[in-house]
């Protein structure tokens, strides 16, 4: 059953709907177009629910976990897949949580706090624990300047500065550290790059570390380029270009032949599987401008407020009006579709054209498997939860 269809036949609106074979599909096609050396994990905050995390079991390489909430759920639901516990701010107990678990493969250290406190934790343990050291970078004038998010490159409270991460190698040689074992370097430094900008990143990312490893004499494993990857919410049938990303992370590996490369996008690989359907409940008209109320709104999707973007939606008709008094709606006009929420900000797309739309039509907003119901503010003025199914041929339930 096609999304659109399960959406026009659902009871009970507002629901997220997952389409979980064609999460499955993108996934292995991204898998496809990296090359071997490159390891896919994907990042668990983008969307943590268990049928998603499970859909790309086999298709991933592993998960990178940013709490002791992700790093407990996500091993409850793939017990068997590797780990990579990140995140700033963990704290004692979430550490030695994630040192009694195998499955947690690589740590990404944050600060020289943190490397003390997981060497001490670590004194203990019958295994080394592998490290990579998460670096914030300068990445030269203006090279972040039109992203969507920047977490490194400028002030942040992630990763470490270079002279901080020379520190942690210093600690890392010194008496009390021996359980630890350094792997490499991590960084993230930004989101919502194209693939051209993501390469030209993930290269200054390899090469400030290969050379950091030479000044140092230290052999380099491992580098994780991050996550991050583009998704244009403006173009929902764009993607992100993997195949360009995967010849050109090849050609980076190249002269470094014992290096592997490690990815952890979470938006580019599932905000395409999820949708957000709902039903129109009023259509009026404020001050020369059409607005379509819907039921729910940015508490079960806060995506489009956070980024200041319009969520796509298609209309789906609804031609049964069981009421006696008019129908409201509008005919080609922009139309505002904002939420139940008693505040302004309840939108969920802004001045979008529209052929038509009336109360009792139903609403598809595309791009919600990422970000969306997990960073939404629930609870907020009390309205109930919308359901969830997850379309899946191989498991027709
Ligand atoms: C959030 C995050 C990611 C994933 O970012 P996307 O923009 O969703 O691809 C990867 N790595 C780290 C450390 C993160 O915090």
């Amino acid at each position: 059953m096609t999304v659109p269809t399960a959406a026009a036949e659902l009871a009970e609106l507002p629901a997220y709907l997952y389409d979980l074979a064609a999460l499955r599909s993108h996934a292995a096609a991204v898998r496809a177009a990296l090359p071997d050396r490159v390891e896919l994990y994907y990042a668990a905050k983008a969307n943590p629910e268990a049928p998603v995390l499970t859909a790309l079991s086999g298709l991933v390489d592993g998960y990178e976990v940013s709490s002791g909430g992700e790093l407990a759920h996500v091993h409850a639901t793939v017990p068997d897949a590797p780990l990579a516990f990140g995140g700033p701010g963990k704290t004692p107990e979430e550490i030695a949580a994630a040192l009694r678990l195998p499955a947690v493969r690589r740590w990404h250290v944050e600060s020289e706090r943190e490397l003390h406190a997981l060497a001490a934790a670590a004194a203990t343990a019958d295994r080394p624990v592998d490290v990579l050291l998460r670096a914030n970078l300068p990445v030269g004038d203006g090279a972040l300047a039109g992203v969507a998010l920047a977490m490194g490159g400028r002030p942040t409270p992630f990763g470490m500065d270079p002279d901080r991460i020379e520190a942690c190698l210093a600690l890392l040689a010194s008496p009390g550290f021996e359980h630890l074992r350094l792997r490499g370097i991590h960084a993230h430094l930004a989101s919502g790059l194209p693939a051209d900008e993501q390469l030209r990143l993930a290269e200054r990312i390899v090469t400030w570390s290969t050379e950091l490893a030479a000044r140092h004499r230290l052999p380099l494993h491992e580098v994780n380029v991050g996550g991050g990857m583009a998704v244009d919410y403006d173009d929902p049938d764009a993607r992100f270009d993997w195949a360009r990303f995967g010849e050109g992370l090849g050609k980076l590996l190249a002269p470094h032949p014992g290096l592997t490369l490690r990815i952890e996008p979470g938006r580019a690989l599932t905000a395409y599987c999820g949708w957000y359907a709902t039903e129109v409940l009023d259509v009026k008209r404020s001050h020369g401008e059409d607005f379509a109320v819907v039921r729910g709104g940015t508490h079960h999707l806060r995506t489009p407020a956070t980024r200041g973007h319009s969520q796509p939606f298609t209309v789906l008709p609804v031609d049964h009006w069981p009421h006696p008094w008019p129908r409201p709606g509008a005919t080609d006009a922009p139309v505002t579709v904002s939420g139940q929420l008693c505040t302004p900000k309840d939108v969920l797309a802004a001045r979008t054209p529209v052929a038509a739309l009336r109360a009792g039509d139903r609403l598809l907003f595309a791009m919600a498997g990422a970000y969306a119901w997990n960073i939404s503010h629930h609870e907020f003025l009390m309205h109930p939860r919308p359901a969830f199914h997850y379309l899946d041929p191989a498991d027709p339930r």
